[in-house]
């Protein structure tokens, strides 16, 4: 039997949109079906972009719907509490670990503290794109001593670390639903992974975590397909195992254009407020990007816990369609 770990990583930033209920759901779907776990992992990282009370909407939502995590954060009589053995499941409690795997790669020499200024950072993106080019860092930073750096973090100047990224080499990985991806280290950018106020960035902390949490499957938005070439050379260098990554078409609205706020309904808090039925919305949204082996509509979770694989993930963006989910809702 393929054993299963996957993760849901919000970041708390507000409500739950139905794409991230879709993500969430199938990496529940998979989990249940290959009798696996699923862990709700929460990315706080940047301190700037955190909402009060996101965490419990979260974990609101995701009971009303059904969605119930193995391992993470959970709520009991009204507080936080942590359920699993390879927590902390809160990014910004995860501080020390972070610390400890980027001296590795600083040791190693593949990541490098870079002071550069914003205005400087600025200045060479601007050249670049005047030029044609892809605006990436310059590589400014790289070649500085160890006595400089030293001296430079001593004197309390500013800095970030970066990923020191080899030159023109070809990063290879394969994604469910995209097959075989190649990128090309010319078209990457050495990412900050310490940011100047010491918490890692998204990209650090995700792998980091994904290792240590024994993640199998990465299921995500594709929006973050074009960070996963990133990801797999920090796997390479930390000598680490990189999960299968599966990267889920966009949901579009029924113009086929981006699927947000101002043209109605996107949050699942919204639908429990307006009394719909959770089963529904579920049984709705499983079916958009997925489809069953059957020509069925109706589905209960048990059901698609069951019919659920990623073979039948579709390459192409899905369409949420209100009128479509209130059939569903009447018909249920
Ligand atoms: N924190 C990211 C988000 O909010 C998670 C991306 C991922 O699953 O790797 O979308
Ligand atoms: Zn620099």
């Amino acid at each position: 039997m393929m054993s299963v770990r996957v993760r849901f990583a919000p970041s708390p930033t507000g409500f739950v949109h139905i794409g991230s209920l879709r993500t969430a759901l199938y990496n529940y779907l998979l989990a249940k079906k290959h009798g696996g776990e699923y862990l709700l992992r929460i990315e706080d990282t940047d301190q700037s972009r955190l909402v009060e009370g996101a965490i419990e909407n979260l974990l609101s939502s995701m009971e009303w719907v059904g969605i119930n995590h193995d391992e993470g954060i959970t709520m009991v009589d009204g507080e936080l509490i942590e359920k699993g053995d390879y927590g902390p499941y809160v990014q910004s409690q995860r501080l020390d670990t972070y610390k400890a795997y980027i001296k590795n790669l600083l040791d190693s020499g593949d990541a490098y503290h870079c002071f550069c200024s914003k205005e400087r950072l600025d200045e060479v993106r601007e050249k670049q794109k005047s030029l044609g080019l892809t605006a990436k860092y310059d590589g400014h930073c790289r070649s500085l001593t160890e006595e400089e750096v030293e001296k430079r973090v001593k004197a309390g100047d500013t800095y970030v670390i970066r990923l020191k990224l080899p030159e023109n080499k070809d990063i290879v990985f394969d994604d469910a639903v995209r097959g075989k991806v190649v990128v090309n280290t010319e078209e990457v950018d050495d990412q900050v992974l310490i940011k100047s106020d010491g918490y890692p960035t998204y990209h650090f902390a995700v792998v980091v975590d994904d290792h240590l949490m024994k993640i199998t499957h990465v299921i995500r938005g594709e929006e973050w397909l074009p960070s996963t070439p990133k990801h797999v050379y920090l796997y390479e260098v930390l000598g680490w195992q990189a999960p299968q990554f599966v990267h889920l078409p966009n949901i579009l609205n029924i113009e086929k254009k981006k699927l947000s706020k101002r043209h109605g309904d996107v949050a699942v808090e919204d639908f429990m407020k307006k009394g719909y039925l959770p089963e529904a919305l579920v049984n709705y949204v499983a079916l958009i990007g997925w489809s069953p082996e059957e020509n069925k509509e109706i589905f209960s979770m048990k059901e698609l816990q069951e019919k659920f694989s990623l073979n039948r993930v579709s390459k192409s963006g899905g369409v949420f369609d209100v009128n479509k989910l209130n059939w569903m809702n009447n018909h249920y």
